[in-house]
Parts: structure tokens; sequence; C-alpha cells
């Protein structure tokens, strides 16, 4: 028997699976998806079981074998193994890393593996005396003892069970159980032969002959049964009660919260769309559905609704949100409605909680799973519908690889289980619009608010305007007053600084006017050393300039602020106000956003603060009053998508106030309030918005009319990344189709992370047929001669930033 394995060294020039032979004693135990370990060149290295086959075309006297199993049951399922074939040629990883991006991380430490007693009568004697007093013992002993082949027998009939044990204190947990091992004939006799001075043993053993369960916590013993600890043990010595160990899952601790599942009269707009849902799943149509529908308009209770028709018909499903850990509310409501089938997944479960939720959606224990971008590949063996929610969150793309974007892999596997696919937002992606225009993806729209409230007044701020009147504080007179009068009237606020990660443009404080490339339309990145301006799309440099272009004020400079200062200010406007901060520095431990998103609902704060993090899902009562501190900074990024995210982010800040029966009030404070990105998110006029920036979409030639690919190269010697970034640049262009545009190389925006200095080249392309191969071709050569020398290459065929 030979078995093809593909082995975890990446970083070697050959990205194939090899073959290994499989030596007699563990032929019965190989399976398609399970993992094992194989020596390769010297080392013992892991591997995934991709085929079994009977041939080979290596010489099979020298073929090596494999030198144990890893996991006796598949950790990849057969669908799985399939989707990480596609998902190595879509992203052009390693096909090692797109089967590791499948398993929880718990699985990639190392672990140990017992097998256990469930049925010892039905054992051969030679194998149960490998267990001696024990009743689990380790899969090693059985290994070495040559009792493979017996074992898997046996586990396929359930007279041994296995069990993992993972190292680094991921263990799956355990708590002591007495289980009741004797008859009903036997405790009766037992019962009547009791003296009559043993009163709480002849209670305990009424007690156990009329329960249903038959295995019992210490606690339940003692304080249902009200036994004590010394009667338990007469119990075990009479051989009525046993002492057991048993696996539990931990108790993800969450917050007490004392909500109930609501259940509502969808509205018109919620019942079309939910017929149309119901409808693809009822007839195995894999259709992908875009849900267009306002903040507030209900989407949620049409995912929902939809899961509760895939669960009717003994199906599962997969619903992802942007970050979960940041969206408690939201995986409040899916537990309140569909209870313990609910598996919860995200970067804020311990690396055991995560095992744990992984194992119950791989024994199909629960039905659905609430999680971030990796709960796409959830091993649910009978998938009924997919959805992701705020489906234009760029969170969706994983920004390491495989560079995968969550959505094209919900789009694979509802066509592998034909079933629809729900893409839900209030601003879609231009790119998903695009296709629902198209006729790709069917649009379904939702115009109205679930309980019929108004949006909220929005009003836009002109920060120069109050930088001329004198007022050089971050609040506008405005904005200040409208905070005062909320806070007299025991309202809450949510005060919004839009900040991401990198941004350092320059602007004038008197205009409004940011330096831009005239070529590209992006604004110039700001280089300190130099006191340079760069287009990082095509190169462009130049001064940063002393006085405005446009005005010739010389209040032009580098802008950003941070929340800390604002919380200054605010302490210093409004002193009485009670303040909840929320950004990277106060969410560091875990359960933090969930604690402070609390106090907030529990009305332990008049202001909420935060950054990007707190657009997300808010939804409180008390909520009536937005502000955006500076809109500004998404809009200058140096990115084609800069106009786009600053609309999103605009309708979805304004969309947390006001959701329920207070009138909610906005205002967005702005250097360019006549900017379209910020005009149109005022009455989250969507549709005008998607036509004005496809316009220029196509006017600069960027997606979603010209497809993007992004090669980075990156060193720790400035000269050696920009001399790779040359060659891999002129390769290309000398490789691909003259049509496709090759650009760069160019300094990234972010020149240098980790004193490693950073180029790119960016290819522009509507149809490039030669694309994939030739970019295997150059990662090719990266691997066998580029890499040894230190260079870093790495390519994505769909950036969705490019810093
Ligand atoms: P979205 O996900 O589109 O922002 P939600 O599903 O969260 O919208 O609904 C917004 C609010 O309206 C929530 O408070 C929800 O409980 C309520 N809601 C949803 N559907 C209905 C309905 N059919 N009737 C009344 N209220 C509803
Ligand atoms: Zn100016
Ligand atoms: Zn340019």
């Amino acid at each position: 028997m030979i078995v093809e394995v593909i082995v975890d060294v990446s970083a070697y020039p050959i990205d194939r699976p090899f073959d290994y032979s499989v030596p007699e004693h563990l032929e019965s135990l190989v399976e398609r998806g399970s993992r094992v370990h194989v020596p390769f060149g010297n080392r013992k290295v892991q591997g995934f079981i991709t085929n079994i086959k009977e041939h080979t075309d290596f010489d099979i006297s020298k073929l090596k074998e494999i030198q144990s199993i890893i996991d006796v049951e598949p950790v990849v399922t057969e669908e799985l193994l399939q989707l990480s074939k596609w998902l190595t040629n879509k992203t052009l990883c390693y096909e090692i890393d797109a089967l590791q991006v499948m398993l929880p991380a718990a699985l990639r430490a190392s672990y140990k593996k017992n097998i256990k007693l469930i049925d010892p009568s039905e054992l051969d004697e030679n194998f149960l005396a490998l267990f001696g007093k024990k009743e689990s013992i380790s899969y090693d002993v059985i290994e070495k003892a040559g009792y493979l082949r017996q074992m898997k027998k046996y586990l396929m009939q359930g007279f041994v069970q296995l069990e993992t044990v993972i190292k680094q204190n991921a263990k799956a947990k355990t708590i002591a159980k007495y289980r009741v091992v004797a008859n009903k004939e036997f405790i009766h006799e037992q019962l009547s032969n009791l003296s009559k001075s043993a009163i709480k043993q002849k209670e305990l053993m009424e007690w156990l002959l009329i329960q249903q369960q038959t295995s019992f916590t210490m606690e339940e013993l003692k304080e249902t049964a009200n036994a004590n600890s010394s009667t338990i043990k007469v119990l075990i010595e009479k051989n009525i009660l046993e002492k057991d160990k048993e696996e539990v899952y931990r108790e993800i601790s969450s917050l007490e919260y004392d909500d109930k599942d609501k259940r509502f009269q969808l509205t018109d707009e919620q019942a079309l769309a939910l017929k149309k849902i119901n409808h693809a799943q009822n007839n195995a149509e894999s259709t992908t559905f875009l849900v267009h529908g306002i903040t507030g308009s209900g989407k949620t209770e049409i995912y929902l609704n939809a899961i509760e028709n895939s669960i009717l018909k003994g199906k599962q499903a997969i619903m992802l949100v942007p970050e979960i850990s940041l969206t408690p509310q939201m995986t409040r409501r899916f537990k309140l409605r569909f209870g313990d089938q609910v598996a919860v997944m995200h970067s804020g479960l311990s690396v055991g909680e995560k095992y744990d939720e992984w194992r119950k959606i791989w024994r199909g224990e629960v039905k659905v799973v609430v999680g971030a971008r990796s709960a796409i590949f959830a091993p649910f063996k009978d998938l009924g519908l997919i959805i992701l929610d705020e489906e234009h969150e760029s969170t969706y793309k994983q920004e390491d690889t495989p560079r995968y974007h969550a959505r094209d892999v919900a789009i694979w596997r509802s066509e592998y289980h034909n079933c629809p696919v729900i893409l839900g937002s209030a601003t879609p992606s231009l790119e998903s619009y695009a296709r629902a225009a198209k006729g790709v993806y069917t649009l379904l729209t939702l115009k109205m608010r679930a309980k019929e409230q108004a949006l909220p007044t929005v009003n836009v701020v002109d920060m120069r305007t109050e930088l001329k009147n004198g007022n050089r504080s971050m609040f506008s007179i405005d904005l200040a007053d409208a905070v005062r009068e909320k806070l007299d009237k025991k309202e809450q606020i949510v005060l919004f600084l839009n900040k991401r990660g990198f941004s350092s443009f320059v602007l004038c404080r008197d205009c409004g006017t940011v330096v831009e490339c005239k070529q590209c339309d992006i604004s110039l990145t700001y280089h300190r050393a130099g006191e340079q301006l760069k287009c990082h799309y095509c190169g462009h440099e130049e001064p940063v300039p002393t006085k405005c272009p446009e005005c010739t004020s010389e209040h032009i400079r580098f802008f950003g602020t941070g929340t800390q200062k604002v919380e200054e200010e605010i302490a210093r406007l409004f002193p009485l106000a009670r303040v909840l901060r929320m950004d990277v520095d106060t969410t560091r431990t875990k359960g933090s956003h969930e604690r402070i998103l609390k106090q907030f609902g529990d009305g332990e704060a008049d202001i909420l603060l935060g950054t990007q993090m707190i657009a997300k899902g808010l939804d409180f009562p008390n909520i009536t009053l937005v502000g955006v501190l500076n809109a500004d900074t998404t809009l200058h990024l140096a990115d084609f998508r800069a106009a786009e995210k600053t609309f999103q982010l605009m309708t979805q800040v304004s969309g947390r106030a006001g959701r329920h029966d207070k009138e909610g009030k906005v205002y967005i404070q702005t250097y360019t309030p006549e900017h379209y990105a910020i005009e149109l998110s005022k009455d989250q006029l969507f549709e005008p918005f998607y036509h004005k920036e496809m316009q220029v979409r196509k006017q600069y030639e960027y997606p979603p009319f010209y497809y993007l690919t992004l090669v980075q190269v990156t060193h720790e010697n400035v000269l050696i990344a920009s001399e790779y970034a040359r060659l891999a640049t002129d390769w290309l262009r000398a490789n691909l189709s003259e049509q496709t545009m090759v650009v760069g190389p160019t300094a990234c925006a972010i020149s240098k992370i980790q004193n490693r200095y950073r180029y790119q080249c960016l290819i522009k392309y509507k149809k490039e047929p030669l694309l994939i191969e030739k970019l295997q071709q150059l990662i090719k050569i990266y691997r066998t001669e580029w890499m040894k020398k230190g260079i870093i290459l790495s390519v994505d065929l769909d950036p969705s930033t490019i810093l």
C-alpha cells in the first residue's frame, strides 16, 4: 500500500505530495485526511495523507515508510481535502498551509492519544492485558505491542474509545463522575441485606433506583440525593457505583444577561427575502444572495429564520461575522434562539475552548457555528446555509498565507453542498454589488428599518470654518453643544475616532486640501526621511509643500490624533461625564470588549469613546448621539478603496444611533464636507455612492473593472530588497501579456516593517490567462534561488489593502 503525503516543510522549493509505503501493521489505519509522521531527508516531519493507492511511479524499493499515524480518525474531511487543493491554486500557497489553516490551533500543537476501555468483556485477552489495572492507556503502548489493527477494529465496534490530550494546557477537560454499574436486581438484593442503621445507604440506593441517568457528579449525589462521601465510598466497595472520569466541554465563560429571545412578525421586505432564500435551500440551489439592507432593517432576523429552516431540514449552517469578540450581542441572539445547537469560534477563545467547539462540529453535536473568518472551514458534513454578515469587511480576507477570502471559500463550499450563501450588508463592497448588478448574485433589498424608526439625522460639520472662527479644539461648537444636551437628558453618547493603524497624509487645515498623485487619484504618503511625499502606486515623488498648493495657507501639515488626547479633551470640556474608552490599549485582555460593551449597555457610563472597533454591532436603546471626530482619516488613506471605506464606516457608525424608540442624532466632523463619500453617507445613499465610485474606479482603472495582484519583496538590506523587486517586476513584465499593466517597483507605503525593507509591484489586468502559470514560475524561481538570500516574496491575488 502506498500513500501520498503532503509534508510539513514549507520553505521547500517543491510543493507536491510525496509517496510513502505503508508498513503492514499500519495498513488498516491509514485514511485520507489523517496525519502521519514520515521521514523527510534526515528529519521526522508531519504530513497529511491525501491519497491512498496501490502503485507508485517511483522505485518502490527506495520508497520510505511512514513512521506512525497521528490521527486514528481523519481530521480533514473529503470535502476539505478537495477544498485545500483549490485553495492552493487560488492563493498560490503551499498545500500544507492550506491544510493547516483548516484545523484548530490545538491540533497544530502536539498532543497525546489515549485509548479507553468501554466494553472490556468483548476484548481479546492479550489486548486487554495491555491495560493492566488501568481503564485507559497510551496509544503508544498499543502501537509498540503491535496491536494497532485490533485497536482500530475495536474502535469501530465501539468497544474502546479514543481520547485526545492536548499538551500545552489545552487538553480535553475531565470531571469525576460516579457511574451506576450494578443492575436493578443487584441493588434490590443489596437493599434487602442492609442493616437497619444504614439509613444513608438505603436512601442513596433507593434514589439511584428511580433515576433515569446512570452517571452523576459528586455534587449531584450530595445535593440532590443527600448523600455524603463515606456513603458513596461504601457503594463503590459494594460494586454498585464506580468512579469514572468523563470528558466534558469547557464552559465558555459569559457575562450574565437577562434578555430573552424575541420573535417578530416579519416585515414584508423581510418575508420576501426569506422566501427566496428558503426556496433556494429547499431546492438545493447554490445561489449567492446579496442582502442589501440599511442598518436596522432586520437582516439578522432573516439570518435567524433562514438558519431555522436549515436546521429543520436536518442540515447545518455557518454564520460568519467580521470579528465576533466585538459583537457579543450578535452571538447572544444566536444562543438565545438556538441554545446548545450553537458553537462559537473566535480569537477570544483559548486554544482548548476552540478545540472543544471544533470537536462539537466534527462530531455533529451542533447545528450552527457563529464565528470569525476561519469558521468558514468548520468541518460540517451536510451544510444547508452559509452567511457572511457585513460582507464588505476586510477582516474576511486573510492577510497572511494562505491569503484567502472567506467569501470565495463560502461560494466554493456552497457549490459542493448545493446550498445558498447569504452576503449581508448595509454597505456592500463594490465588487459584490457589481456582481449583483450583473446577475451573478441575487440581490435582495431592504429599504425600511424593521421597527419603522427614522434614520438618524446626520449633520456634517465643516472643521475649516471652526478653525476660521478661532475654535482649535477637536470638538466643534455644535458637537460640544449636542454632547451637553444629551448629558443633561441622561442619554448615551458614542464618540468615534477614525483611526486606521496607518495614515500619514498631509492636510491643509484651512481649505481641506490633501496632496494627491495626479495620475493615480491617491493621496501621497508622507515619508519623514527627506520630507518627501510619495505615490506608492506609480512611484511619483515630490517634496512636502510648505504652503497649500490650493489656498497658499501655511496650516498644511501631517494629520493625526490619539484616543488618549481626546479623552483629556473630554475631561476638560465635560468634567462630569463618565467615559469608557475602547481601543487597542483597553482591550488587550480576554473578554474586555464584551465587558466594556456590557458596562455601557448597563448605563455605567455616559460616553463611549472608541476607534473602528465600536462601529459594529452596537445596539443599545439609550444611544441617541453619535459623533465622528475626524472623518478624513480613512478618506485620505493611500488606497483606492479609501472613499468606499469611509462611506461604509460613516454609514455604520451613524447606524448606531436611534435604533430604538428615541430619535438619534449624528455629527460628522471633517475638513472635506463636499466629498461624495461623506455627502452621500449622510442619508445612507448607497446607490448614488455606488454609481459615483464606479465611475472613479473605471476612470483610474481599479477593481472591479480591473483585477489587481500585489507582489511584495522584503529584505533587511534596502538595496537587496529594491534590486529583487526590480528583478521580479522585470520578469513579470517580460512574461505577461502586453495589455497587462505591471506597475513598479515602488516602495510600500509602510516602507519598513520589523527591520525589513518593503517594495512592491502591482499587476493590473482585465484578462490574463497566463497569470497563475507565470506567478507559479516566479514563485519557483524565488523558492529555489532567492529564498537562500533572505528574500521574502509574497503574492496576493486580491489584495484588500495596498499598504
Ligand atoms: P440589522 O441586522 O439589519 O441591523 P436587526 O436584525 O438587528 O437589523 O434588527 C434591528 C432591530 O429591529 C433589532 O432590535 C431587532 O430586534 C428588531 N427587529 C428585527 N426584525 C423585526 C420585525 N420584523 N419587527 C420588529 N422588530 C424587528
Ligand atoms: Zn489650503
Ligand atoms: Zn501615482
